[in-house]
């Protein structure tokens, strides 16, 4: 197993929950490191960017609205095997589906306001982590 990268996103349902700081807690206690961070309010466009692989599905409105309603909290997650590892932390999409301890079990309250985004792939990692971050910010 390598060290990986990955990109992960507090949403704007769990920062406006007050659930930040307990999901960073999360973060901490599956040992990742936390590379870079910071709190934004995506714009519509910039949602509608990131999300441009579901742009025709029937929820890409939604979702983006919901994405740019308020602030988020972006973060690049270190560790070995990141991209699966922080999948496996976060659980299924779907909250009704996912494993026991996981932060969407425990937190989201429905398929859309499901508290946290990973990346799913390495190619999507680093294009996703270039997206919020520039070169200096990850040194
Ligand atoms: P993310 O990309 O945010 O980590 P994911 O990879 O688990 O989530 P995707 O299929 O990429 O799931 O969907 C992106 C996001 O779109 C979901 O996390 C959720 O917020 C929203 N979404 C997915 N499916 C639906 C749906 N059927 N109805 C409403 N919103 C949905
Ligand atoms: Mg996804």
């Amino acid at each position: 197993m390598a060290v990986e990268r990955t990109l992960a996103i507090i949403k704007p349902d769990a920062v406006g929950r007050g659930l930040t700081a307990d999901i960073i807690s999360r973060i901490h206690a599956a040992k990742f490191q936390i590379v870079a961070i910071k709190s934004l309010r995506l714009g519509k466009k910039q949602a509608e960017g990131f999300y441009a692989v579901h742009r025709e599905r029937p929820f890409f409105g939604e979702l983006t609205a919901f994405m740019s309603a308020g602030k988020a909290v972006v973060m690049v997650l270190e560790a070995e095997n990141a991209i699966a590892k922080w999948r496996d932390t976060m659980g299924a999409t779907d909250p009704a589906k996912a494993a026991h301890g996981t932060i969407r079990k425990e937190l989201g309250e429905s398929i859309q306001y499901n508290c946290t985004h990973g990346s799913d792939a390495a190619e999507t990692a680093a294009a996703e982590i270039s997206y919020f971050f520039s070169g200096a910010e990850l040194a």
